[in-house]
């Protein structure tokens, strides 16, 4: 296993293994850059069929925080921390407290919160062992969980998105095709039912497209329908990877605006979305509304001062639209740039 010359380093400023042999925690912390101030990134716990691929994750969540960040505006910088092992089997108290004195350790310059395999109540347990946790509030206004506030931000980007693209300031009568009506999939249909757009859902948990039909109203269609339907907004809310060279042809939609992460699978797709007139909203743009939640709950400032950054996503989303235009590189591209342009300034 390589490290400065491992493909997914990017300059990351610490790599920190941590080996407890009483508890049996093994965990890797990336800490990709810290010129906008610590960084912040969830915890994942995940059984890695090897070192090498816990690695490889870390490295590229870690940078991928740094860029979320900046882009959103925070005064964070990105990190990231994998604990090797399977979180229904191998988590128990002692091993997370473990890493809580690992985190500890960095003095701040990593500070951790939940993702996959992780929950707010582990986070808990970890913020016994150490100050520098987020997403643990109780008495946020979601009991800590950052997803009404990251439909929240998609709802505004989407709604930025279809005002650049179809020159118009409501929804009313817009076909959304929303992917995945979970957590964050369905608050932002409550989003949009409310200023009158058409919805379009589908999910492979029958139950979750029987709440948005029932409460919602909404139209359902199979999982493999969901790009070709007639649709004005494609907003995928489910998995990563589902912009590809298979989907891209079906898309009827001419705008791509959720909350998935990784949604296109190759970076040239957004060039080739370019191309194909569908204005695309980076991911990490838009749903940011999550990281910034978690940033305001460490911070302690109010509800007001969050949804005013938060909507913040509708006009850093309508700058990236104009420069994407005005310079003819892809809104992926564009979005890399300014967010480069922050972090990489801020250490002059
Ligand atoms: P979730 O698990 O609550 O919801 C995802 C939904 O997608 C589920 O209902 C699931 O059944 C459905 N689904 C899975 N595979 C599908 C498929 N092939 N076709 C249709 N539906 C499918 O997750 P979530 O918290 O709502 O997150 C949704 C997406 O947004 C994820 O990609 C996540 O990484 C991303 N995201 C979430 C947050 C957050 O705050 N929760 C923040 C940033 C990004």
């Amino acid at each position: 296993m390589s490290m400065f010359s491992h493909l997914e380093f990017d300059n990351h400023e610490k790599v920190i293994f941590v080996n407890d042999k009483s508890s049996g925690l093994k965990a890797i912390i990336a800490v990709h850059n810290t010129n906008l101030g610590p960084s912040l990134g969830g915890c994942r716990m995940w059984p890695y069929e090897s070192d090498d691929a816990a690695l490889t994750d870390v490295l590229r969540l870690s940078r991928g925080m740094t860029y979320k960040s900046a882009i959103a505006g925070l005064p964070l910088g990105g990190g990231k921390c994998v604990i090797i092992g399977d979180h229904r089997k191998d988590k128990h108290p002692e091993l997370l407290r473990a890493l809580g004195r690992a985190i500890e350790s960095l003095s701040g310059a990593y500070i951790t919160a939940e993702d996959s395999g992780t929950s707010v109540a582990d986070m808990v347990t970890i913020s016994e062992c150490t100050q520098y946790v987020s997403g643990v509030m109780a008495d946020s206004e979601h009991g800590g969980d950052p997803s009404p506030s990251t439909a929240y931000g998609v709802f505004v980007g989407l709604k930025s998105a279809v005002n650049y693209k179809f020159k118009r300031d409501n929804l009313k009568g817009l076909k959304v095709a929303v992917q995945g009506v979970g957590n964050v999939g369905f608050h932002l249909c409550k989003y949009l039912k409310a200023e009158g757009a058409e919805l379009i859902v589908t999910d492979i948990f029958p139950a979750n497209v029987e709440r948005a039909v029932s409460e919602l109203g909404a139209t359902a269609v199979a999982p493999d329908e969901i790009y070709s339907v007639e649709a004005d907004v494609f907003a995928p809310c489910a998995m990563g990877g589902i912009i590809n060279a298979e989907t891209l042809h079906k898309l009827t939609a001419k705008v791509i605006a959720g909350a998935a992460n990784n949604q296109l699978s190759r970076p040239e797709i957004s060039q080739i979305l370019l191309a194909n007139n569908v204005l695309y909203a980076p991911d990490y743009v838009i749903n940011a509304g999550g990281i910034i939640d978690i940033a305001y709950q460490r911070s302690g400032e109010g509800k007001e001062a969050l949804k005013c950054h938060i909507e913040l996503i509708g006009s850093t989303l309508t700058s990236i639209f104009e420069r994407s235009d005005s310079t003819g590189y892809s809104t992926e591209v564009v979005a890399n740039q300014i967010a480069q342009e922050r972090f990489e300034k801020s250490a002059d």
